[in-house]
């Protein structure tokens, strides 16, 4: 009795250890494939979103549609990440998303978003090395959220993007000012112009009329040209900045810097005042009757070059087609 027992015995943990043998073997397909496995696989992979680490976020929603190839918020949210990834897969992703999603009622606005969205990616132009995703550090995060809304399709569609610096009143200021010029070059291709009917962006060192506490403004407007029969308005991007003050080389180069920020298509503020688009007191809108709103600043910073915050902020204006909120 006792012997057969502890055969039994021996039988039942030899099956114990099987069956947990077959379970850990079976786990990879049968595992992630349980509702709960798949949901928390999801979450993760959001939570990677939330923090901006979109390759993270992109290999985690690979793992849910692996497990469920029938998840539409995982594939709507792997298209978000791969805006910040790859513009090639985060296309292919809104037009599945909109073709799974768009029989649903419930589903429909959202289908018609990713389609709005497969549109604005396929006008965007190839991008600069130091614009493409690959230069986006998750680690020291952006303001993005807080520019987005202000900003999105405001960023420049050719480059290299054309300077015309003009002639300063004062040599120290023309400095600061091709400081500003060279500091940004590193970041994004600009060529200085010589006729200022070229550019893209200059500095309007003449027009200056701005009121107290203004260091700076930079203003869109459009100018039309006509060719032929034809009229053709294009964007230029107008820098002024306060010279009745004294402002030192440094100065001079700072407020530039952050201008040019603006021209370059950060239309907001950042929260922080390591950044160079942080604006220190208040900031006011003003309209005007043609282009674009007028950004005007209270002004005190020497920061003297981008932030990695600055700098990421504009590689996302630049790849993505527009703030959208993830699903959860
Ligand atoms: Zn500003």
């Amino acid at each position: 009795m006792k012997e057969r027992s502890s055969v039994d015995k021996s039988c039942a943990v030899l099956t114990g250890i099987f069956v947990a043998l077959s379970l850990w073997f079976a786990t990879p397909n049968l595992g992630a494939g349980s509702p709960q496995d798949v949901q928390s696989l999801f979450d993760q992979a959001t939570q990677s979103l939330d923090q901006d680490n979109f390759a993270a976020a992109a290999a985690g929603y690979d793992k849910c549609l692996a497990a469920d190839p029938h998840m539409l918020k995982a594939l709507f949210n792997r298209a978000i990440a791969n805006e910040m990834v790859d513009r090639a897969k985060a296309i292919a992703d809104w037009k599945s998303f909109a073709a799974a999603a768009g029989n649903d009622p419930e589903m429909k606005y959202l289908a018609a978003r990713a389609l709005a969205r497969v549109q604005i990616l396929e006008g965007l132009p190839a991008l600069p090395p130091g614009l493409e995703p690959s230069h986006y550090v998750a680690a020291d995060g952006d303001y993005y959220r807080l520019v987005a809304p202000d900003s999105d399709g405001l960023q420049w569609r050719h480059f290299p993007i054309k300077v015309y610096l003009g002639s300063a009143p004062e040599v120290k200021w023309q400095y600061g000012a091709r400081g500003a010029f060279d500091i940004w070059r590193n970041v994004i291709p600009l060529q200085l112009v010589a006729n200022e009917r070229q550019a893209d962006i200059r500095i309007g060192w003449q027009e200056s009329a701005m009121g107290e506490g203004h260091a700076g403004e930079e203003l869109d407007w459009v100018r039309f040209e006509r060719v032929g029969d034809q009229l053709t308005g294009r964007r230029v991007a107008v820098i002024t900045a306060d010279l009745s003050r004294s402002w030192s080389k440094d100065e001079m180069r700072a407020i530039m810097l952050h201008e040019f920020g603006h021209a370059l298509g950060i239309k907001g503020h950042s929260d922080s005042k390591k950044d160079i688009m942080y604006f220190q007191m208040q900031e006011k809108y003003r309209r005007i009757p043609v282009p674009m709103p007028v950004t005007q600043l209270y002004w005190k910073s020497l920061v003297k070059n981008p932030s990695p915050r600055d700098i990421n902020t504009l590689i996302r204006l630049y790849n993505s087609a527009g703030y959208i909120a993830p699903l959860h």
